[in-house]
């Protein structure tokens, strides 16, 4: 295969994947967490329906997508060399992928520079796009579902660490560290009412705070913290929630506040 030959083809294989995957890549709107608020989200306001990592990578997709599609338009010429007007709705990135794939030889017959870097262009995006639709190969430790709220149900998707890096839900692209996935797949996990021992690892994951027996025993009878019951094996329980207020605030939450 000649040079042009192979950028013509990977263009065409990448304008592929991005046709293919760029509706997928938008995932369903991400309302809110079961229990706190986004990664480091010091505000009130509502999170963005879609992370805007998500947003940036789709948008400069379609913008090369259109870059590229203008490049061409300036190059068709007829038999005789009269410049031809061709028509592709700009605002449709699908459209105009499929229009590039039918002129992807003309790409890579354009200066060497420049189809190397359409090829480039296109094959980024593409494995963009096919990591939001598809997500990657899984790499890394499974830590638990994605609790993330996508409209009505959690996002579900399963959550992977990488030592050392942020970690970010391959479905709705929430990330952040370790300790806060943790807590917040623990706390979705966690039933409302726990014992003192499950108290205490969960306390200790929310809050970095480490109670003893009796601590929560102490706290428990000078009533600065409720009891919420016993288990069937008469194992006191607690609200973990409002522990966990407490802990954080140092003032135990009416209830219905928490
Ligand atoms: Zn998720």
């Amino acid at each position: 295969m000649s040079d042009a030959q192979d950028t013509a083809s990977r263009i065409r294989l990448a304008l592929y994947d991005i046709a293919e995957h760029f509706v997928g890549s938008l995932p369903l709107g991400v309302k809110a967490v079961n229990s706190g608020g986004m990664p480091g989200a010091a505000s009130k306001e509502a999170p963005l329906p879609v992370p805007a990592r998500v947003l940036d990578q789709r948008i400069e997709c379609h913008r090369d997508l259109h870059f590229w599609a203008g490049f061409i338009m300036g190059t068709v010429t007829d038999i005789r060399g009269q410049h031809i007007k061709v028509y592709v709705d700009a605002l449709d990135p699908i459209a105009l992928a499929r229009f590039l794939i039918v002129w992807a030889d003309q790409l890579a017959k354009l200066e060497p520079d420049d189809a190397n870097n359409c090829a480039d262009d296109m094959s980024k995006h593409a494995a963009n796009l096919k990591g939001l639709a598809v997500g990657d190969k899984p790499e890394g430790v499974v830590i638990g579902r994605c609790p993330v709220v996508v409209d009505v149900d959690p996002c579900g998707a399963t959550v992977r660490a990488i030592p050392g890096e942020q970690v970010t839900c391959p479905r709705c692209g929430t990330s952040g560290d370790v300790g806060w996935w943790q807590s917040v797949i623990l706390a979705s996990a966690a039933p409302p009412l726990v014992t003192a021992g499950d108290l205490i690892s969960i306390v200790a994951l929310e809050t970095r705070t480490v109670l003893t027996h009796e601590q929560i025993r102490q706290w428990a009878t000078r009533g600065k913290i409720e009891r919420a019951g016993a288990d069937v094996k008469g194992r006191t329980l607690y609200d973990h929630q409002r522990v966990v207020d407490f802990v954080t605030s140092g003032k135990w939450p009416e209830e219905g506040v928490a």
